[in-house]
């Protein structure tokens, strides 16, 4: 049978996918048959990664990488280009988070969330993006947040980073389309994963899933089928769109 969601043949870079969502997106996209690079931070944490990845029976391959810093990113690029010979998927995945009321703010703090959130996915796509239209098209996925749509008292830098993440989206859909660079973004909800431990430990936990539709938090595989769809072939008319994945948390 035609596989619409087959990804075998491609090559796709996480950002930030050596651990929770980007690893529960990167774990989808080897499932579904995309060699799979990890671009991140952490070298110990990465090496775990691509060894779980490579169990799925495709390539995997860690490159150390912040994206805040734009010659890392310019390497990064280079490195998996030269390893692949192409980009076919990028999911800008990697973030931080940082709770304070905003007028405690110091412009460094403000700055390094806007740079990795925001900034660090600009990068990343502007850096891929002469390889995907090299290659005759692409697929690039940002990832949002519940803050792309709502305010937030103690992450004011976080949300404007997110909400900035789905214009960015449109903007990229709209100027690349013609390049056949499809550029969508997902809006998880609430995903168990390191980020969100903090609001686990001070009593959050409860209020926020009690308000869920699906009365449950989310897990980072829960985003791996989204991913996976806006990659492949069977979103191919879906361009520019922000995907909540989130239980139904943004329907209330
Ligand atoms: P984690 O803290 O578990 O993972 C964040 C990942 O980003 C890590 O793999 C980290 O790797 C990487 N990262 C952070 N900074 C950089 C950097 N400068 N350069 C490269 N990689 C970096 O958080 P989540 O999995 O929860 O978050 C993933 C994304 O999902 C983020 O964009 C987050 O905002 C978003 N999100 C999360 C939600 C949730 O409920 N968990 C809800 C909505 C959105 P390393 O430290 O090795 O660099």
């Amino acid at each position: 049978m035609d596989d619409m969601y087959d990804l075998k043949g491609q090559v796709a870079i996480v950002t930030g996918g050596n651990g929770g969502i980007g690893f529960g997106i990167a774990s989808g996209l080897a499932r579904a048959g995309a060699s799979v690079i990890m671009a991140a931070r952490n070298r110990e944490k990465t090496a775990k990664a691509v060894a779980v990845i490579e169990g799925f029976g495709v390539k995997a391959m860690g490159i150390s990488t912040d994206v805040e810093d734009e010659s890392s990113v310019r390497a990064m690029v280079a490195e998996a280009t030269a390893a692949f010979g192409v980009v076919d998927i990028l999911v800008n995945n990697a973030g931080i988070g940082m709770a304070k009321p905003p007028q405690d703010f110091t412009l460094d703090e403000w700055n390094r969330v806007i740079n990795t959130n925001l900034t660090g996915a600009f990068l990343c796509s502007r850096e891929v993006y002469p390889h995907m239209v090299k290659a005759g098209g692409g697929r690039i996925i940002n990832i949002g947040s519940m803050y792309s749509i709502f305010g937030s008292e103690v992450a004011a830098s976080y949300a404007a980073s997110k909400a900035g993440v789905v214009q960015l989206t449109k903007s990229l859909a709209l100027a690349w389309a013609k390049d056949n660079i499809r550029v969508n973004c997902i809006l998880p909800g609430w995903i168990h994963t390191d980020l969100t431990a903090r609001a686990r430990a001070t009593g959050k936990y409860e209020a926020i899933d009690s308000r869920i539709p699906l009365v449950r938090w989310g897990e980072p595989d829960d985003l791996a089928g989204a991913a996976v769809f806006l990659s492949s072939r069977a979103s191919g008319y879906v361009t520019g769109v922000s995907l909540p994945v989130d239980g139904g948390y943004s329907s209330i």
